[in-house]
């Protein structure tokens, strides 16, 4: 079987203060050491005011630790009231871009083709990019789960090379199970996952390609059963909402994601 680095991602979402985030960064710090992010990538998504700072800090302590925003413009600096592009994300330090994920796609509303250019901007513009996809509990009920997410996956890699793929990591996460306390069993991740894996090589991609992207599974992982989902053979890390928020938790996972490395 080829073996991928574990990469498994924070997304703290809306949360945190000055204080929460300055005390999250330097517990980070302490809990994932160098031999840590030698053998998994981790990376922490923090909300816009706090990337300067989350960056300046880890940089500061000499943390290998990689700092994503969960979102972007998909142009140019320019006037767009209230967005935030990817020069100045990169100017303060992030060089990880989230986009797709279910709460961007199902409350802000944004759409595949938005998607899309989000991932592609940041591609161009030197991120590696995290691409969320997953079915909703109606849609899973309905059988379409694979259908949804090669639909997802379809829309979202447009345009994006064999090569380009080298930059993204897939995040399935089905959307009944973000923040909700259910979570797939390792046997139905492992199944969508493959599934996943199966349209990179033969719809989207090759058997290259297939081989080396990384698909995490995201929706309520924790530390007890990170070790279950991490260990089957198509989930190569995790998505981690609200275990990121304690140093302890998202060590623990990322521990669990080590290994099987
Ligand atoms: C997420 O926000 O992507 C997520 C998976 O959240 P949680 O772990 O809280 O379900």
């Amino acid at each position: 079987m080829p073996s991928r680095k574990p990469s498994i991602g924070g997304n703290w979402k809306m949360n945190l203060d000055t204080a929460g985030v300055k005390e999250l960064t330097a517990d980070l710090v302490n809990a994932v050491d160098a031999a840590t992010t030698e053998a998994v990538d981790v990376t922490v998504f923090p909300p816009f005011p706090y990337l300067a700072p989350v960056a300046g800090a880890l940089c500061d302590a000499g943390s290998q630790i990689r700092v994503g925003a969960q979102d972007a413009w998909a142009g140019p600096n320019g006037a767009f009231t209230g967005e935030v592009s990817l020069a100045m994300l990169k100017d303060v330090g992030v060089n990880t871009l989230l986009v797709g994920h279910s709460e961007r796609r199902h409350v802000v509303g944004e759409g595949d083709t938005l998607v899309n250019a989000k991932l592609l901007a940041a591609l161009d513009a030197g991120f590696e990019v995290v691409l969320a996809i997953g079915e909703t509990l109606e849609q899973r009920e309905a059988g379409q789960t694979d259908a949804i997410n090669w639909g997802q996956m379809g829309y979202g890699l447009a345009g994006v090379s064999a090569q380009q793929m080298a930059k993204v990591t897939i995040a399935y996460e089905p959307v009944w199970a973000i923040g909700t306390g259910k979570t797939a069993t390792p046997e139905d991740a492992q199944k969508a996952h493959a599934a996943i894996r199966a349209f990179l090589r033969t719809g989207l991609f090759n058997d290259a390609v297939a081989d080396a992207v990384r698909i995490q599974y995201g929706g309520s992982m924790k530390p007890g059963n990170a070790k279950d989902l991490v260990g089957q053979p198509d989930i190569d890390g995790g998505l981690i909402g609200g275990a990121a928020l304690k140093a302890d938790d998202f060590a623990a996972i990322i521990a669990a994601a080590r290994a099987t490395a």
